[in-house]
């Protein structure tokens, strides 16, 4: 037995004996035995900002360091609510509005353009403890669609709330609104034309408009997600995006789909995915995971392997998740050149990673 841990013991047993028989006492024997249980519980927090073909040779020093200064800021701010005792809906949440907020990742600020050169946004939330979740889709105003999805979860009837009367619902419910302008940026502006430009050479004597290899590749970059742990044992995850460049008729990825995007249930896993949308909505991708630990007793990372490296590829699609689970085990799992990824420990260990040999 590690010392913090006797002495947490010897803590209890003291304030146990010293406030038995005063009546009074026991609700702040309650809150001071929570206290102490809470000293040295497990907690954990793993973050991605999308997978793709993230190629070191394609990045600069200061745009890698600028990425990894952001995830870092990120997975601290949830790791802080964490260790201070806040909930693991709250740690994911916070987290992913620092991720939204900045124009380096595909969610919020800096999402991608749609084919008619809008953007069009989506983001899920899901509480382990009770299986609760919220999400919207093709929402157009909102700054961060995660607030607006744990707002669906937490004070309307539904999971899923779609376009302008999601927005109808978010103004009903003081969630911040912004102009569309708010999401340009001139980086995701030319990955377009460049993806437009490329389809129109491609397909200029193809009638069957397909949504091929030809303009997917390298389309989507930097959806945002996060998983965590909280001393109480409470698992969630989040995820947000800007879903994929070019995509058209109000095209729906995986992000607001319970089970492929997010999927949390404390009995298994908290999982956010990034990827190929129509392949993780097809292969279920979070749920299949937590499904394989529930079911057939596997573990987090044997789950999430063959996933990721089996069912999505045999499919055709690509990508990756990051999930931790009841004990805090943690996977960051992806089948691409590299994903933007960060994890925290109980003990404040970060390991941050981009590509794949890291
Ligand atoms: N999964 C997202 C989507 O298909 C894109 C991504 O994660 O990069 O909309």
């Amino acid at each position: 037995m590690k010392n913090f841990q006797i002495l947490t013991l010897f803590i209890g047993f003291f304030v146990l004996y010293s406030c038995k028989n005063d009546p009074n006492s026991t609700l702040e024997t309650q809150k001071v035995l929570n206290e102490v249980s809470q000293i040295d519980a497990n907690f954990g927090i793993v973050i991605h900002g999308g997978a793709g073909t993230i190629l070191k040779k394609n990045m600069t020093d200061s745009l890698e360091l600028a990425y990894r200064n952001k995830l870092e800021e990120a997975i601290r701010i949830g790791h802080d609510i964490l260790n201070n005792g806040g909930d693991a809906i709250e740690a994911v949440t916070k987290t992913i509005n620092i991720l939204e907020d900045s124009p380096l990742f595909n969610a919020g600020k800096g999402s991608v353009f749609t084919h008619e050169e809008t953007n069009e946004l989506d983001a899920s939330v899901m509480d382990g403890s009770n299986l609760n979740a919220g999400a919207v889709a093709g929402v157009t105003h909102i700054k961060n669609p995660i607030d607006l999805a744990v707002e669906v979860m937490n004070n309307s009837d539904h999971v899923m709330l779609a376009g302008k009367g999601a927005e109808i619902f978010a103004q009903s419910r003081g969630i911040e609104l912004v102009d569309p302008s708010y999401f340009y940026t001139e980086k995701r502006y030319q990955s377009l034309q460049r993806i437009k430009d490329k389809e129109k050479t491609e397909l200029d004597h193809d009638t069957k408009v397909s949504f091929s290899d030809a303009f997917i590749k390298d389309s989507k970059f930097g959806t945002v997600g996060c998983a965590a742990l909280d001393k109480n044992g409470n698992l969630a995850a989040g995820t947000s995006t800007g879903g994929m460049t070019n995509k058209r008729w109000n095209r729906i990825g995986d992000a607001p789909i319970i089970g492929a995007g997010t999927y949390a249930n404390n009995k298994t896993c908290a999982v956010s995915s990034t990827g190929w949308g129509e392949f993780f909505i097809r292969a279920m991708v979070a749920h299949d995971i937590s499904a394989l630990m529930e079911y057939k007793g596997w573990s987090l990372q044997e789950a999430a392997k063959e996933v990721i490296q089996n069912k999505v590829p045999a499919l055709g699609g690509d990508g990756g998740i990051v999930a931790i689970d009841k004990d805090g085990n943690v996977a960051m799992e992806f089948n691409t050149a590299g994903m933007y990824r960060a994890h925290m420990n109980a003990e404040g260990e970060l390991i941050i990673g981009i590509y794949k040999e890291e």
